[in-house]
C-alpha cells in the first residue's frame, strides 16, 4: 500500500490543487492532503476553514484523507509511514523552492521521496492569492474554485 502526502497551505484550495489531488489519488493507494500550519506565513482562512473547503471539494474521492499539522512535514511523514511527498509545479515559479524542500526532506529522512506533478495548462498560472484578490473585489471566481465553496470564499473576502 503506497501512501502519499500532498502538503500545502491551501489558503484556500483552487482547481490547480484539485487537479493535482485527483491525479495523485489515482497514482497512490491512499492520499493524505495536509494543511500545513505555518507560524511565519499568516493565512487568510483558518485551519478549520481550509480543511473544510478541501473536504467539500474532494468528497467524491474515496482514497483521500484531509488533515492538518503544525509540525515538521518529515515528522508527520514518518508518523504516517508514508512513501511519497507529492508537490505540484507551476511554470517556473515553484521550481527552486520546491526543489530545495525536496532535497532538505530527503537529507532529513532518506526514505522521503518527492514526486512532482506538473500543473495542467489551464491552471499553470492559478494561485490562491490571485484568486483571493479577484474575490475581494467581487469578481467571478467560478473558473478557479468549485461552486460548493465559492460562495463562502466570497462572503468572507468581499469588501463591503
Ligand atoms: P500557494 O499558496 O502558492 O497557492 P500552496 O502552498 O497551497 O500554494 O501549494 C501546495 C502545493 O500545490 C505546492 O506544491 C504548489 O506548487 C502546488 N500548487 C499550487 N497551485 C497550483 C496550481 N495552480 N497547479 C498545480 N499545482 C499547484
Amino acid at each position: 500500500m503506497k501512501i502519499a502526502i500532498y502538503p500545502g497551505s491551501f489558503d484556500p484550495v483552487t482547481y490547480g490543487h484539485l487537479d493535482i489531488i485527483e491525479r495523485a489519488a489515482k497514482l497512490f493507494d491512499r492520499l493524505i492532503v495536509l494543511v500545513s500550519i505555518n507560524p511565519v506565513k499568516p493565512s487568510t482562512f483558518s485551519t478549520e476553514e481550509r480543511v473544510d473547503f478541501l473536504r467539500k471539494s474532494t468528497s467524491v474521492i474515496e482514497n483521500i484523507e484531509i488533515d492538518s499539522s503544525s509540525g515538521l512535514l518529515i515528522d508527520y511523514f514518518k508518523k504516517k509511514n508514508a512513501d511519497v511527498i507529492v508537490k505540484g509545479l507551476r511554470a517556473m515559479s515553484d521550481f527552486e523552492y520546491e526543489f530545495q524542500m525536496a532535497l532538505i526532506n530527503k537529507d532529513m529522512y532518506q526514505k522521503a521521496e518527492t514526486v512532482f506533478l506538473s500543473a495542467n495548462s489551464a491552471s499553470m498560472f492559478l494561485s490562491s492569492s490571485a484568486m483571493k484578490q479577484i474575490a475581494m473585489f467581487g469578481g467571478d471566481i467560478s473558473a478557479f474554485v468549485p461552486d460548493c465553496i465559492a460562495k463562502d470564499i466570497i462572503k468572507r473576502l468581499k469588501i463591503n
